[in-house]
């Protein structure tokens, strides 16, 4: 058993915001980082829309530079996940890695995220890393001058589908409704981008092929029309689910799963349990908000501990 002041659990913007003010605060922050350390950022392109890089950055790069800047002064990162949590004692949450380690902090900071969300069809998990994918970035490269779908219509959907019109020779954008959630900017370069072709009201049915996509059946909402895309590639876009069930015992969580944190501010109903970034927002979810939230949650730790007399 380990006893330590301030536990940070996830590695994407909020985690390393905290971890970045937890430190510089003396805390000396325990990070776990979770399974995908950097968080969802890793499998983005081009990051645009962040303040102070005025250039973009890609993800990784940035996720990069965020875990040096929390280590830097003295973040002890762990590529571990956390998977339990015991809140009963107020005055002493108890954790534990899946290695069986078990750490005692009386504050824990929850930037856990959130994950991609699937279709649930025929054929989608089954062939998944054999042209299934959630991401255009990581996986794009293996469909290079060939024919892809994406699932989606909002900014992720737009996103990777004009990233892979630069490598696929022709992309085939699925789109529920008739019209997409996308940001104009974002829609306005689908529709610009001659290689992409939307599909409005269509919906996939079944991802086709043996040990490898070979297509997949589509099924047009409004007329009932069915037909085949020959495509090799079939990306899923249709956004995210908050990583937050190790939580679910302890913790408010709303219908959707986000843990629910104190209107304004980082808190729980837990005291000393502060939540932050995409775990506790469905609103938002960008990048720099996260970010934001994970320096209230430091902030909110740092006054609790003082309060309680560490
Ligand atoms: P969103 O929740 O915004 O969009 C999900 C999309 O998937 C919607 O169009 C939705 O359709 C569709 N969808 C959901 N379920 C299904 C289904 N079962 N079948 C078919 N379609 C489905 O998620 P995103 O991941 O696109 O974006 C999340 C957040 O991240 C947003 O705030 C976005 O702005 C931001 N973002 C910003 C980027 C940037 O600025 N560069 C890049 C990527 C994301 P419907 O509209 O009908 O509900």
């Amino acid at each position: 058993m380990e006893k330590i002041k301030c536990l940070i659990i996830g590695s994407g913007p909020a985690g390393y915001t905290a971890a970045i003010y937890a430190a510089r605060a003396g805390l000396k922050p325990v990070l776990y980082t979770g399974s995908q350390p950097g968080g969802q950022l890793m499998i983005t392109t081009e990051v645009e829309n962040y303040p102070g890089y005025p250039d973009g950055r890609t993800g990784p790069e940035m996720m990069d530079d965020f875990r040096r800047q929390a280590e830097r002064f003295g973040t002890d990162i762990r590529n571990e996940m956390i998977v339990r949590v015991d809140f009963s004692d107020p005055a002493l949450h108890r954790a534990w890695s899946e290695s069986g380690h078990e750490i005692h902090s009386p504050t824990v900071i929850i930037a856990t995220g959130a994950s991609a969300k699937w279709l649930g069809i025929p054929g989608e998990e089954r062939l998944q890393n054999a042209g299934v994918s959630a991401c255009a970035v990581c996986d794009g490269f293996f469909f290079r001058n060939q024919e892809v779908a994406v699932v989606g219509g909002g900014d992720t959907a737009a996103e990777e589908s004009t990233y892979l019109a630069k490598i696929c020779t022709k992309v085939h954008l699925l789109v529920r409704r008739d019209e997409m959630r996308a940001s104009k900017i974002m829609q306005q370069r689908v529709l610009n981008t001659p290689n992409i072709q939307v599909h409005w009201n269509t919906e996939a049915e079944e991802v086709l092929g043996d040990q490898v996509v070979e297509g997949i059946r589509i099924v047009n909402n409004k007329t009932g029309e069915r037909s085949e895309l020959p495509v090799t590639g079939f990306f899923v876009a249709i956004g995210h689910q908050p990583n937050t069930s190790i939580f679910r015992d302890w913790l408010d969580l709303d219908e959707s799963g986000y843990i629910v944190t104190t209107p304004g501010r980082t808190t729980t109903k837990i005291p000393g349990v502060f939540a932050c970034g995409d775990a506790q927002d469905k609103i938002y979810r960008q990048a720099v908000t996260a970010a934001g939230t994970g320096c209230m949650a430091a902030l909110d730790a740092e006054r609790y501990l003082v309060q309680q007399g560490y």
